[in-house]
């Protein structure tokens, strides 16, 4: 079959609407979903900056929802029609997948990051027979159609607005699971959030869910804005003197701190900010050391890395949804629609900070 996607053909080239061709079906244990949105997240934007990492010419996007368009065999669990949102991609039966932590999968960089399980490599294909790099996160769902392990689909009420609902398989996961998994936040717990993109507001929205008070320090005054309709107590990051301006605000200092941003002087602000025994979250990697400042680990402070939000994605996304229909995780109001077709435009108001979300809607599909 033929269908349309964006492509990324060189790292610092705009991405380009082409035909791309399916030349196979659904194989044992995969489905056929035919793409209602897609979310634009940070890590497709990082493929441009880690040259190499990727395999090229690829399909990028990995917060697909859509319909089931075809079923590979009779056990992937789904049946056409079935609305789902699409997630990381995991082995299933490693140490980190059978402990309910896939995100942890010691396959997680291959599956998710270099190209996939390679079942695609010959049937996926531009329209002059090149072969595509497939299944980024296991999906590749900047495009009409993504063929999808089922395991890393979430059937979700069909009655929710399919086209918003990618983002909850990467960016507001991450940022919610930080919350609900990574720190078990609860009433009355504090908590300040580093960075209030889409993964820190999803954090904002998801502490005010479980009755925390949150410090949202950014350096956008409209995603600070943002961030106090959400509930949270805005503050700039060029303050002076941030982690004293937190521990005044919050009464001794944060029992949790989420990161976003990879900044070492912030990461530096983040723990002095902390209270004695808190935790802080980094959800970046890091990509050089990390030079820690004396006296931000004193106290029974401590540091982690969170991937995925420590989520079970069928777990937490059913969550997300009845919180939203529950008017507690109102994360529409993250998100910008754009055509596919317009997916360099939605990139680029992504980078200078003016949308939170961008979610892609495939050319003819219900905006
Ligand atoms: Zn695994
Ligand atoms: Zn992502």
């Amino acid at each position: 079959m033929k269908f349309g996607a964006a492509v990324l053909r060189a790292y610092e080239d705009p991405f380009t609407i082409e035909e791309v061709m399916l030349t196979e079906g659904p194989a044992e244990g995969e489905i056929l979903v035919r793409i209602s949105g897609c979310g634009l997240c940070r890590t497709d934007l990082a493929v441009r900056r880690s040259a190499g990492r990727s395999p090229l010419p690829a399909v990028l996007g990995h917060e697909g929802a859509g319909v089931v368009a075809e079923t590979g065999g009779a056990g992937t669990g789904f049946d056409v029609g079935d609305h789902v949102v699409l997630s990381f991609d995991s082995c299933g039966h490693c140490r980190s997948c059978r402990s309910a932590a896939p995100a942890y999968c010691d396959s997680f960089a291959s599956l998710n990051l270099f190209g996939g399980r390679g079942e695609n490599a010959a049937r996926f294909t531009d329209t002059a027979g090149t072969a595509l790099a497939p299944r980024w996160f296991g999906q590749s769902s900047f495009a009409e159609y993504a063929m999808v392990p089922a395991r890393n689909a979430v059937r979700v009420d069909p009655s929710l607005p399919l086209e918003l609902l990618g983002p909850l398989g990467c960016g507001f996961l991450t940022g919610a699971g930080a919350v609900f998994n990574s720190f078990g936040v609860g009433p009355g717990d504090t908590l300040a959030v580093f960075g209030a993109g889409a993964v820190g507001l999803a954090a904002v929205m998801a502490a005010h869910a479980a009755g925390a008070v949150t410090v949202a320090v950014d350096r956008h005054p409209g995603r600070l804005a943002l961030a106090e309709r959400l509930h949270a107590l805005p503050l700039p990051a060029a303050s002076v003197a941030l982690p004293d301006r937190i521990q005044r605000l919050t009464g001794g200092g944060v029992m949790y701190a989420l990161d976003t941003t990879g900044s070492a002087g912030l990461i530096n602000d983040a723990l002095r900010s902390l209270s004695p025994t808190g935790h802080l979250g980094l959800v970046s990697r890091l990509r050089t050391a990390l030079p820690l400042e004396p006296g931000t680990l004193d106290r029974g402070r401590r540091i982690s890395h969170i991937c995925e939000g420590d989520a079970v994605p069928g777990l937490l996304i059913p969550r997300l949804t009845a919180l939203w229909q529950a008017g507690l995780f109102p994360f529409d109001q993250l998100i910008r629609l754009y055509p596919l077709a317009d997916i360099n435009e939605a990139e680029h108001d992504c980078d200078t900070g003016r949308v939170v979300k961008p979610v892609l809607i495939p050319d003819g599909r219900k905006r």
